[in-house]
This record gives C-alpha cells, structure tokens and sequence, in this order.
C-alpha cells in the first residue's frame, strides 16, 4: 500500500498521454503554448505502463488516462488494452473533449475501457464555441452518443464559467438527467494558463443557481472520490469538485504522470521529479524509490481554498 507523508493512502494514478489538444479551453489553454514537448521527449506507452504497473504493483487501484487531448495520441486503445490485460480489475477511466470519440469509442471499449469523462461545459453551440475556441459542440455530442451505444459509462464534467455559461447550468442537469448521465461541475480552478480575467464559481455559488429550480441534499463523502455530492428529490445525483474548500485535500489519494515522465504529487504545486531515465533504463528499483520519495513530499494541501491563490501549473500537462 501506498501511503504519503501525511498519512493518506494513495491509489489513484492519472496518467497524461501528451499535453497537445484539439481546443482552446478559455480556463485551460486559451492559446497554443509557445512549443509542445517534442514528440520524442515523451515517454514511450510501453514505458509509461512499466511505471503504471510500479504503481498497481504497489496498491494503486485505479488508473485514469488523461491529457492535453488523450485521443489525439495514436495508439490509445493499444495502451488501454495493455493496462487492462495486466489487471482486470483495475478501475480504468479516460478524460477527454469527446471530439474524437465518434471514431474511437468503439475501440477503446473492445480494448477494456469501462468508464468515461467527457467535458461538456454548454449545450449552445455559440457558447461551446467561445468556450473551446472551435466550433465543437454537434462532434461532442455525437462521440458522447458513439460512447454510449459502445456500453462506456459515462459521466460529464462542466467548468462553470462567469458570464459564459452560468445560465446553462440547469440545462445540462436536464440533459444529463434525461440520459442518464452524472454530471460534474469543476470549481475554476485559478492559473496563470488561463485566459486573463476567467471567472469560475465556488461550491456555494454553484449550489445557489442550481436551487432557484431543484432542491437537493448533500450526501456522506464515499471514500476519496474528488466530488461533493448532492441529491435530488427524484433521486439524481450530481456533484460538485470543492478544490477551493478547506478539507478538500484531507481525502486525497492522487499522483500524476505527465507524458515525458514527471510525476507530480499535487496539481496546485510545481513540486515535481521525473521517472523517466529510471523507467527508460529498466530501473524499477529506482522508479519505486522516487514514487515513494515524491509521496513523502506531497503537499498536505492546495493554495486555492486562500483567498484565491494563482497556481503556475498548466493543467493541459498536468492533465487536470
Ligand atoms: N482534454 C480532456 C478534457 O478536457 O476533458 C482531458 C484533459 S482536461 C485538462 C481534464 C479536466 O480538467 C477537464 O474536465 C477540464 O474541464 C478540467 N480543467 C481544465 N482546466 C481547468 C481549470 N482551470 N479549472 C478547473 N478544471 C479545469
Ligand atoms: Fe484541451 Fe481539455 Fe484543456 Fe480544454 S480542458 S484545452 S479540451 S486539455
């Protein structure tokens, strides 16, 4: 089992296969950073699953593929398929825009996917527009759609945006609801990636524009899920990511790998060691001995809950 110097067990990897996306997400990358890592800094998939199985050797239960644009990386269902063969019961996800989805649902559930994140930040195709800087809504939909017919469960995830899509927000409860979906929302979380002047809303700020037309509950925190949860009278259930409130870092069981090889113990924080020339030369030995030093050093809290704090991490690298 893997514990880190606060006494937290972590078990959930993220595991970001490049930084290069298809959007311009105003809250993520607003603009094409100045140069991508070279194609050949990044590590290898077969690479990257040999640390992926240091992490599951070692307790890690759940595995979550992430990005910049995860589908953007060829190959995706391949790697999939080779962390779902080394252990079938590992809970596998993927986050993604959904833009490709249409074309690659099918594959990434033959290759053992099970659960999806599809961002869905507004169901006005103007408004999808401004927010990802491309016109992508009527593809989303569509892969979200392609998704669901390949028996991928699916949960969205929403960033709620001042003046951009704050008056959706009940309309992408009715339509998750419709279909089945959970739905997320995100807290803007503050980094000086975004575009100048984002605005997101807080938990609270959330809750209220959802209350002028549902009543709903909060549930008992399961486990370390990320997300606060709330119930509906008819029995939906949606939650809210509380990465500005006090005891969200408490339950934290994560770590990150970016795609050239920095594992990363906190998304807020620069704090960060590379596992790549250990994992290139076969040292797993060493490998295992920076996963456990970057545990005993992982923060025991974010900067966003004080007022709120800038973070310095891009979250296209990070992979959110
Ligand atoms: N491209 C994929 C996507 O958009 O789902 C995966 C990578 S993205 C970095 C992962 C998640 O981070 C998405 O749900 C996105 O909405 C969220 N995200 C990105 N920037 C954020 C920010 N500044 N605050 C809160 N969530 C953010
Ligand atoms: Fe790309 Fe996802 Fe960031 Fe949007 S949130 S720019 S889709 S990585």
């Amino acid at each position: 089992m893997l514990k880190d110097g606060h006494g937290r067990v972590v078990d959930y990897l993220r595991v970001s296969v490049t930084e290069r996306c298809n959007f311009r997400c105003q809250y993520c990358m607003p603009e094409k950073p100045f140069s991508w890592v070279p194609k050949e800094e990044l590590l290898s998939y077969e690479d990257l699953f040999k640390f992926i199985k240091v992490c599951i050797d070692r307790g890690v239960k759940k595995v979550r593929i992430t990005g910049g644009e995860p589908l953007l990386r060829e190959g995706l269902d391949n790697f999939i398929e080779m962390i779902s063969k080394y252990k079938d019961d590992i809970d596998l996800a993927l986050t993604t825009n959904g833009y490709l989805l249409p074309k690659s649902a099918q594959k990434l559930a033959d290759a053992g996917l099970k659960r999806i994140n599809v961002s869905l930040d507004s169901l006005i195709p103007d408004v999808a527009h401004k927010i990802a800087q491309k016109d992508v809504l009527p593809t989303v939909l569509k892969g979200i759609e392609a998704a669901h017919s390949a028996g991928l469960k699916i949960k969205i995830n929403c960033v709620p945006m001042q003046g951009i899509n704050d008056n959706e927000l009940c309309d992408l409860v009715e339509f998750c609801k419709s279909k089945g979906y959970p739905i997320r929302f995100i807290e803007f979380m503050e980094n000086d990636h975004a575009k100048d002047g984002a605005k997101g809303y807080n938990s609270i700020q959330i809750q209220n524009i959802l209350k002028a037309k549902y009543s709903f509950k909060k549930l008992e925190r399961s486990g370390s899920s990320p997300s606060q949860d709330y119930i509906m009278e008819d029995g939906y259930v949606f939650g809210i990511i509380e990465p500005h409130k006090d005891d969200f870092c408490a339950t934290c069981n994560r770590i990150r790998l970016t795609a050239s090889g920095v594992l990363i113990p906190c998304l807020y924080f620069e704090d960060s060691q590379s596992i790549k020339e250990a994992i290139q030369n076969n040292d797993i030995d060493k490998a295992a001995a920076i996963l456990n030093d970057v545990l005993l050093n992982k923060p025991e809290k974010n900067k966003w809950s004080e007022n709120p704090e800038v973070s310095a991490r891009a979250f296209y690298e990070t992979g959110g």
